[in-house]
């Protein structure tokens, strides 16, 4: 079985990430979508919330999965026999994810690492950006579906009022 994983942040999962899990999907026999735990980032929403909402965003993909793991991603990577699926939005993106592939490949040469180019419909989009423009009031509609757009108002509510 050909399996992969798609690892990152999904600080909130975005149509973006969604274009990629959904073309992942239909050239692996199995795809998880993993949310690392990154404790040197601060996250607007735990580990939790993001593995529920990616769950609740792919829940009609067939053949993917949701977790989340913390340290190497090509030691998760290899306990599931799976290889690394990243996205490419631009040039910028690209001398990251090169080093990141050929750090992971001198580590674990045996965990391969596959990158998908983005659709230009969301080449722009990030889960910064979407952060950025709800905490200003702006329409994220167009950058999230809509279950995740309403979680990302609530928690920017709930954050607004100290809870
Ligand atoms: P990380 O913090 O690991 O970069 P992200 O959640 O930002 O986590 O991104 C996870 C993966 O999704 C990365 O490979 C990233 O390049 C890719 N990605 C991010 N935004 C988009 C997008 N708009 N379109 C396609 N791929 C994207």
């Amino acid at each position: 079985m050909a399996c992969a994983i798609y690892p990152g942040s999904f600080d909130p999962v975005t149509r973006g990430h969604l274009d990629i899990i959904r073309r992942a999907a239909k050239m692996f026999d199995e795809l998880t979508v993993a949310v690392l735990n990154n404790s040197e980032k601060t996250p607007l929403f735990s580990v939790d919330e993001r593995v529920n909402m990616l769950r609740e965003v792919c829940e009609e993909i067939p053949n993917v999965k949701v977790d989340s793991f913390s340290g190497l991603t090509v030691d998760y990577a290899q306990q599931q026999g799976a290889v690394i699926i990243r996205g490419l939005r631009a040039i910028t993106d690209f001398e990251y994810e090169l080093q990141m592939a050929q750090t992971n490949r001198k580590i674990l040469p045996s965990v391969d690492t596959v990158f998908l180019t983005t659709s230009l419909e969301y080449a722009y989009l990030s889960s910064s950006i979407v952060r950025e423009v709800a905490a200003y009031g702006g329409d994220i509609q167009e950058f999230v579906p809509a279950y995740v757009a309403q979680k990302v108002y609530a928690k920017l509510e709930t954050k607004k009022h100290g809870q």
